[in-house]
């Protein structure tokens, strides 16, 4: 298939506000291309070229290609480097330039949507000493072949900017749509890349295989599995009530959650909450994890935190200090770590995933030799609510963040992706009668005025209506914004800057900002109260008061920021 082909839908889908019309445009365009490419172009249309969790970077830096568009047009870097700044987008650089282009280059032939696949996976894979040049002539030799617009969506999926609002929920409701004829078959994809979480691999057995594949999806060891999450409650009582009887209440760590797999061929891997392959930073934990469970294939979860040199638990900003892709090795010396498990997903072949908790944990004791670093989360067994508070107390003597209630019920399954009734949160912000924290997603800014000059002044916050597929204003903060944090924010939002609102967002006029940005950047944030707002469209009308920045969410995505449902719940 000719590149070009995506590239016209591209620029259709660019032209597209709405929802309901992308995913239509996308069906139809899905239904006509051959079933071998629907799994490229579903990642290429996210702006990928694998899943999140297969960690394939490319590292270009917009300087490399900007050269690749003077190399393959035949133009001066001075030029090159002025329509940068006259359109701010290197994908409008490589249009130009390469409809531009002198007539005496010679034509080498159009590029394929499988060559630009292959292409850009070259790139990201090498490295070492005079990779820069070799990435910057790969990408050059590519864009010869291309026309303005195909060099355009080239560049800005090389760049990792190309914003068409279009994310993986748009990407199964377009293929439920094309491949079944019937859009509410999207649950059943929901329900499968709640396992899968490769949207490549969910339209390619689609397409090829239909519905009924789809359905008997199977975990795949070393491809994360969408983590179960927690619900909120007002009180203790509701707890009980939500979930009756006997349950396992555990201590809620302030740490890093991870899900760990390991292959037949002996491998670990770690995932994060957001599905990122973290394994490289946690040397330590692959060896502690190797010891304390040596059983052949497994998925298991928990909670890693930092510690200091005596055990005891630090915050989870030490914790953040290993994220980090240099001096690995010094800082697993500086800071230790220690591993809380608390769920079994799978065990040599055999998925635990719909057994009931107390099942799951009784299976993981046995399997887990528990050491200093690696044993699983304190934990009591009770019916009685004023045990609950006790133990919630100790918990936060212990310095932890609060308590886990969960189900022991015989339908207690884990569920994928779901933050459902079968997991409750109870945390030291409940009790002080204030409101939870909430994350939530930077959309807009806007410009500070007086000490704030030259800064952004407040930034335009908004939570995800997951129902929908897109994110409500929810509140303009600006305070907690400390001079660090007003200095580090235009750095971390640059890349998101948009000409325009988002497309998949929600708001009043009145809460028109300065500047846009795609929604990527995650912030928890601190609230007084939830309230009617005729300015936020959050579920339909909700604004937080008082809100005051706590920190960055760098382990968190857009799409698994709060969502409209739950602040819902808060008022
Ligand atoms: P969520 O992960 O529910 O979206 P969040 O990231 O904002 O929420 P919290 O609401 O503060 O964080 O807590 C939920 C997180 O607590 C879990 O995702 C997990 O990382 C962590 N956690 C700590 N201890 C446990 C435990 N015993 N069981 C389950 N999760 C735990």
């Amino acid at each position: 298939m000719d590149f070009t082909k995506l590239a016209n839908i591209y620029e259709e889908l660019e032209n597209t506000a709405s929802g309901n019309q992308i995913r239509e445009i996308l069906a139809e365009f899905f239904k006509e291309v051959p079933k071998d490419d629907i799994r490229i172009i579903s990642y290429l249309t996210l702006g990928q070229i694998a899943s999140d969790y297969q960690s394939v970077v490319l590292n270009l830096a917009e300087k490399m290609v900007l050269k690749s568009i003077s190399i393959a047009g035949g133009a001066d870097s001075s030029r090159v480097k002025r329509i940068l700044k006259e359109t701010g987008d290197a994908g409008l650089v490589a249009e130009k330039i390469m409809k531009t282009k002198p007539m005496t280059l010679v034509p080498v032939g159009k590029l394929t949507l499988d060559e630009a696949f292959k292409g850009l996976h070259k790139i990201a894979e090498t490295s070492g000493a005079k990779s820069q040049d070799l990435k910057i002539n790969t990408l050059a030799a590519m864009l010869q072949k291309c026309t303005g617009k195909s060099a355009k969506y080239l560049v800005r999926v090389a760049l990792g900017t190309l914003r068409m609002g279009v994310a993986e929920m748009a990407v199964l409701d377009a293929l439920a749509m094309a491949f079944t004829g019937d859009k509410q078959n999207k649950k059943i994809l929901e329900n499968a890349y709640n396992i899968c979480p490769d949207v490549g691999i969910i339209a390619e057995t689609l397409a090829k295989k239909g519905l009924k594949a789809i359905e008997k999806i199977e975990i795949h060891v070393g491809i994360p599995i969408r983590m179960m999450l927690g619900q909120r409650v007002k009180s203790l009582e509701e707890a009980q009530e939500k979930i009756p009887g006997k349950v396992t209440v555990e201590a809620k760590y302030d740490g890093e959650r991870i899900q760990a797999h390991k292959d037949k061929e002996g491998k670990i891997h770690l995932f994060s909450r957001r599905l990122d392959n973290i394994t490289d930073q946690f040397p330590d934990l692959v060896k502690y994890l190797l010891k304390a469970i040596p059983e052949k294939e497994f998925i298991v979860e928990g909670e890693v935190l930092a510690v200091d040199q005596d055990g005891k638990p630090q915050p989870f900003q030490v914790l953040m200090q290993r994220r980090r892709k240099h001096d690995i090795e010094e800082y697993v010396k500086k800071i230790p770590i220690n591993f809380k498990v608390f769920d079994l997903l799978y065990l040599n072949g055999k998925p635990y995933l719909n057994e009931p908790y107390f099942k799951r944990s009784e299976k993981l004791e046995k399997i887990l030799h528990k050491n200093k670093e690696v044993n699983p989360t304190e934990r009591i067994l009770t019916d009685d609510v004023n045990e609950i508070d006790e133990f919630f107390r100790k918990m936060l003597n212990s310095g932890y963040e609060g308590i886990f209630i969960k189900s022991r019920a015989e339908d207690s399954v884990y569920q994928a992706g779901v933050r459902g009734w079968n997991w409750i949160k109870w945390k030291k912000e409940y009790v002080q009668e204030m409101i939870d924290t909430l994350d939530l997603v930077i959309v807009g800014a806007f410009y500070g005025r007086g000490k704030r000059s030259g800064v952004y002044g407040a930034l335009l916050c908004a939570v995800y209506n997951d129902k929908e597929d897109r994110f409500e204003t929810f509140c303009k903060l600006g305070t907690g914004l400390t001079d660090e944090v007003l200095a580090e924010l235009p750095k971390k939002l640059k890349k998101y800057e948009l000409k325009k609102q988002p497309a998949r967002l929600l708001f009043k006029k009145e809460m028109e900002a300065d500047v846009w940005f795609s929604p990527n950047v995650v912030v928890e944030v601190f609230g007084a109260e939830v309230t009617k707002s005729p300015f936020h469209t959050a579920a339909s009308g909700l604004a937080l008061r008082f809100p005051r920045f706590l920190k960055f969410r760098d382990d968190k995505k857009a799409e698994q920021a709060t969502t409209s449902e739950e602040v819902e719940k808060m008022v």
